[in-house]
């Protein structure tokens, strides 16, 4: 069986190379924080060309510290896309803020612009962009409908290392960048991890007393903190692989763009990828009108499919007190009932995309 991804193939090809790090941390117990987590924080940095990254525990961490950097809290609403993985809103959520959803766009499934300016309201302090599924959303509409209303633009760039908006990296778009490493994102660790990345030295500077308990000298706790570091281990396995990042991006892309030349389904609808945009291919999606009978249908074919994501955030029990029903975000809805994940990953061979084509291209209703 194909599977969707299969990260036991890149730790056969690096593993000795991955074990030579791990095992140069346990040599210095540098376990938590410390001189492999901030030597990583340097490098992506350098790799999202910003001044500043600060490694976290998780993604959904990250959101959260982006949301305290902007003092965000009780009282105040921040926009959040309809179609994203839910820890997009967890950010918020934790400080006391309201998400409130907006639809995506019927082609490219990103957060749709033209949707956003009748859901601000006085309480508004903030727009979260999802470079959802490693396709950046449409930036330049969006900080100008934040620019309008004196708001601030957060990335969720979680499924979206490396890719570009009009020639720059995104994680250095907006006021903050929000990343994870969790396993299969298109860098991820051997376990959990996360980043803020910033231009400004006095989010770094807040976001890093938040992250390690409140303090920046030990045993002085100046504000509410977390635990939200960045564990060693994981800081040095990153290392290593932010070195194949941009080789596993290539791959990524040449995987997707032969997918969107030779899937020809009518059956089978793609994500539209703007020319402006330079995707990374986190996870390719496509809708089907009759996902039950089709992932049932790869996998009978020796491939497996997911689907992200089968619920959107503004119907999720966690916000049923939010009071949204279906119908308010329309695409979203139909994305979520009709969407299916294609096996993508950097190792898969041509010959396997050939099979996942080949597929495609046999289904009938
Ligand atoms: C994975 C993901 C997150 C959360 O990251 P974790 O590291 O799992 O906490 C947030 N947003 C999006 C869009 C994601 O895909």
């Amino acid at each position: 069986m194909l599977k969707r991804i299969d990260l036991t193939r890149d730790f056969q090809k690096h593993k000795k190379e991955y074990m030579e790090a791990i095992e140069a941390v346990c040599q210095e117990t540098a376990y938590s924080g410390g001189r492999f987590a901030d030597q990583f924080d340097r490098e992506f940095a350098d790799f999202c060309k910003v001044p500043y990254a600060a490694g976290v525990n998780n993604g959904t961490s990250a959101l959260h510290c982006a949301m305290m950097a902007l003092g965000i809290g009780a009282g105040d609403e921040v926009i959040v896309p309809a179609n994203t993985y839910i820890a997009t809103a967890w950010g918020v959520t934790y400080t006391g803020a309201v998400p409130v959803f907006v639809d995506c766009t019927a082609d490219t499934w990103e957060i749709d612009p033209d949707k956003i300016e009748e859901k601000i309201t006085d309480k508004t302090r903030a727009i979260i962009g999802v470079h959802l599924y490693g396709q950046p959303f449409e930036f330049r509409k969006v900080k100008e409908i934040a620019d309008r209303h004196g708001l601030y633009v957060v990335e969720d760039c979680a499924q979206a290392h490396g890719a570009g908006y009009e020639g720059k990296a995104v994680g250095g778009l907006g006021e903050l960048g929000c990343f994870s490493f969790y396993p299969g994102k298109n860098l991820y660790a051997f376990g959990e991890g996360g980043s803020v990345t910033c231009h400004k030295k006095e989010y770094y500077d807040v976001i890093t007393t938040i992250k390690n308990q409140g303090c920046q000298v030990r045993y002085y706790h100046d504000l509410t903190g977390y635990n939200y570091r960045l564990e060693g281990l994981q800081g040095a396995v990153l290392s290593v692989s932010l070195k194949y990042l941009p080789g596993w991006t290539k791959r990524r892309r040449e995987i997707g763009r032969r997918y969107i030349r030779e899937i020809a389904n009518p059956l089978l609808t793609m994500q539209v990828h703007p020319e402006n945009t330079d995707p990374v291919f986190h996870l390719f999606v496509i809708t089907v009108e009759d996902p039950e009978y089709f992932v049932p249908y790869m996998e009978r074919k020796g491939m497996e499919c997911h689907r992200h994501y089968p619920v959107p955030c503004h119907l999720q029990k966690a916000y049923k007190h939010l009071g949204y029903k279906k119908g308010d975000c329309p695409n979203a809805e139909y994305l979520a009932d009709h969407c299916v994940t294609l096996p993508l990953f950097p190792e898969m061979t041509d010959e396997e995309a050939g099979w996942v084509i080949e597929a495609c291209n046999d289904y009938r209703a």
